[in-house]
């Protein structure tokens, strides 16, 4: 019998090898089923005759499940380096990359890149036949035009279902090149010189591994350089990959590339269904899919002939997976690029410090776009110094006139105000005493629609208290101002506009992001207030003045990204003004007109500051200048994540010279759902060298009795050092 090597999703740094039965045979990239302990799991085959197996007390396997390769070898490649260099457990990886369906064993859909169709049966029927049935009817009738895709079909499946069974329809595979064009479909723009630039050196690059970073201000026509990069692609008959950082921004982009090619698009994001996932999945590895735009775990779909990359807001941070296995998905997408051999495009109005730093050292080749695509001038950004101010609701006079002006000229206005909820904490008036989260070092958000205390960091809730829990006091009073409280005042102060809220409360159920969006697009005049949510890609024409409610709290912050993200927040907002016909203007309300960021970014834009920050991180010795890792802890016992973190720094202090740490030190979220909270950073200029550091922090650490004891984990490349 020979032995195999199989990766199973358990969160274990170990191999796991098997015995392959006589007669059974394997590929590596099949899933097995293999008893694992008490249980039974779905692997995939990793490696035959690994060299290093042990050879007794090996089990055998219980069953091959595919008979072809889920994944070839370049996917298996990447997964591979995702393990090693995040430090995490293969099986883990694995996770992230295969539909959940298919992890539990389920087979390979049979009928992908199908169209619904009548059978002989359901083309002889007669209408009247369904009368009881109006959907089948209704579905009868449009399946006598023609077939239809199965992606047209959603919420039909019952539907479906029903006429299957009476043998009325059935699914037909067809190859998607017997596509139709869209009736609508839009002409490709002329392109102004630096996109044309742009354009034909991502073209250039087809079929050879080439980094792009296409940094463009915002409006300067980013996403058509996407498009016309796109089109040479799907003509050579390859897939595109777009990654969007968030699920909002999908049904637009989407929209703009369907209406441009008549080919099979879908796309990827963490609301699907278990089998649209699967669907998806197979439709990147079969080739069939020829766009796909998706989210950051898009990124491990086994497309078949992948031909171009592209990130878009590549500084965003959602492409980082903050929880569990923490990859950045700019980073794996690089390597993806590399083992594709295709070109990869990142494209961003305030790129991070990292990718400009690659193109500073070469490995990234730099496509600017200095300017927008229309005759739309860059809006006005003017600073409103709040000192001696009498607020009203938190806006000063010269706000309020400029917001009630635009109003009137039949202009939409956008407040940004980044904390959603009514108030950041209720405090008693008689003694100070505030609402404090009992399990976090942290105030709990008072939300009054929903009339609750609730803290953002554990998502704890409860009433809102009567009575101080110092006093007893019935003088519980808001302090501060989130954006429910901000909604609330507008519309008592403007009552003649509509206000529409934009953040996570608001847009909590299914379709509200939709609905509120809409209505923002239909462009009467309407005050819109939100949070960071509002930066985020929508593209607003009718906004003509975008007034940030408060800089001040992010102007001095202990992290050091913070100005970073502050200066890409400011731009972005700002490049939410003035799309349309209007001049645009961004109002900044600060107590700290003269704070040099603040000038850096009104007076040279993003780029110029960005480029000071970098030298400022090199002078610092911060990343990307030097790379970081992070060990966080959580235990209930306040010492035990120290004393776990101090075992680790004695041992790179002893063995690893070259690597610095920071720490055992406590985050500024000291505490968090009951348990408190460490973290010990490292830095070194040799990634290389770091690496072997985090090595052998963890194979000694694993070892520690603490270990088991507390809640620990290995943040490389860390973007939260909360
Ligand atoms: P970005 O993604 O960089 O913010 P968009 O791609 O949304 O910019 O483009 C902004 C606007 O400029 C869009 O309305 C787009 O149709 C228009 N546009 C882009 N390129 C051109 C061009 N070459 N000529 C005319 N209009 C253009
Ligand atoms: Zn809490
Ligand atoms: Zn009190």
């Amino acid at each position: 019998m020979s032995q195999i090597r199989v990766a199973l999703p358990v969160p274990l740094y170990q191999h796991f090898d098997y015995l392959l039965p006589e007669g059974l045979q394997v590929q590596v990239g099949v899933r097995v089923l293999v008893p694992f302990g008490k249980r039974e799991l779905v692997g995939i085959v990793w490696q035959l005759n690994p060299p290093d197996a042990f050879a007794d007390k090996l089990k055998p396997i219980k069953a091959v499940l595919d008979q072809q390769p889920l994944f070839g070898e370049a996917i298996r490649q990447l997964l591979s380096f995702a393990a090693d260099y995040y430090h995490h457990p293969l099986g883990e990886v694995l996770v992230s990359a295969l539909p959940a369906l298919l992890r539990e064993g389920k087979a390979v859909l049979a009928g992908h890149g199908r169209v619904l169709q009548l059978t002989e049966q359901g083309r002889a029927l007669s209408a009247s036949e369904l009368n009881r049935a109006p959907r089948q009817l209704a579905l009868w009738q449009r399946l006598q035009q023609s077939a239809i895709r199965d992606d047209d079909l959603s919420g039909e499946s019952t539907t479906i279902k029903a006429m299957l069974d009476k043998g009325l329809v059935s699914w037909q595979t067809v190859p998607f090149t017997a596509f139709v064009p869209q009736p609508d479909r839009q002409q490709p723009l002329q392109l102004n010189p630096a996109q044309a630039l742009a354009v034909s050196a991502i073209n250039q690059a087809a079929g050879s591994f080439s980094r792009f970073l296409l940094e463009g201000v915002t409006g300067s026509g980013k996403t058509e350089v996407y498009l016309q990069a796109i089109s040479p692609v799907l003509q050579r008959g390859e897939q595109v990959l777009v990654l969007v950082p968030e699920i909002g921004l999908t049904p637009q982009t989407l929209a703009r590339f369907a209406k441009r090619f008549a080919v099979p698009l879908q796309i990827w994001h963490s609301n699907m269904t278990d089998q649209e996932r699967l669907l998806a999945w197979q439709r990147s590895a079969s080739g069939d899919a020829a766009i796909t735009i998706g989210t950051r775990s898009a990124l491990f779909l086994p497309f078949a002939r992948l031909g171009l990359l592209i990130i878009d807001e590549e500084h965003d941070a959602s492409l980082k997976q903050q929880d569990g296995f923490r990859y950045h998905a700019r980073d794996l997408a690089v390597k993806r690029a590399a083992l594709a051999k295709c070109p990869i495009v990142l494209g961003s109005a305030t790129p991070s410090l990292e990718s400009l730093y690659n193109v500073q050292k070469g490995k990234f080749a730099h496509l600017p776009l200095p300017e927008r695509a229309t005759s739309q001038q860059v809006p006005k950004i003017e600073l409103l110094d709040l000192k001696q101010q009498v607020l009203k609701h938190g806006l000063a006079d010269g706000t309020l006139a400029q917001i009630k002006q635009r109003l009137q000229r039949g202009e939409q206005v956008m407040l940004f105000l980044n904390r959603r909820g009514f108030a950041p904490a209720l405090i008693c008036h008689e003694c100070g005493w505030l609402t404090e989260c009992q399990r976090c070092a942290a105030f709990t958000t008072f939300h009054k629609q929903s009339r609750q205390l609730v803290c953002h960091h554990c998502g704890a809730c409860r009433p809102v208290p009567h009575q101080c829990g110092h006093c007893g006091s019935t003088q519980l009073a808001p302090v501060g101002q989130g954006t429910e409280q901000l909604e609330e005042q507008l519309q008592q102060l403007i009552p003649d506009f509509p206000v529409i809220r934009l953040d996570r409360d608001s847009t909590r159920r299914k379709g509200s992001l939709e609905t509120l969006l809409s209505e923002i697009q239909r462009g009467e005049p309407a005050i819109i207030v939100g949070t960071q949510m509002l930066a985020k890609g929508h593209h607003f024409p009718n906004v003509s003045l975008v007034v940030i409610v408060d800089v001040d709290s992010a102007l001095y912050s202990s992290d050091f990204r913070a100005s970073e993200q502050l200066a890409q927040l400011l731009t972005q907002v700002a490049g939410r003004a003035g799309r349309g016909d209007i001049a645009g203007t961004v109002l900044l309300q600060t107590h700290y007109p003269g704070h040099p960021l603040l000038q850096d970014v009104i007076q040279n834009g993003y780029s110029s500051f960005a480029r000071s920050a970098l030298l400022e991180r090199q002078q610092t010795r911060l990343p990307p200048y030097q790379h970081l890792a992070l060990f966080r802890t959580e235990s209930f016992d306040s010492q035990d994540g120290v004393a776990f973190l101090s075992i680790i720094q004695q041992l790179i202090a002893t063995h690893c010279p070259k690597v610095q740490y920071l720490g055992p030190l406590k985050p500024p979220l000291e505490r968090k759902a009951g348990k408190f909270r460490w973290q010990l950073q490292l830095f070194c200029q040799d990634r290389r060298l770091l690496h072997q550091a985090l090595d052998l922090a963890l194979e000694q650490s694993r070892n520690l009795p603490l270990a088991r004891k507390i809640k620990w984990q290995l943040d490389v490349d860390a973007l939260d050092l909360n």
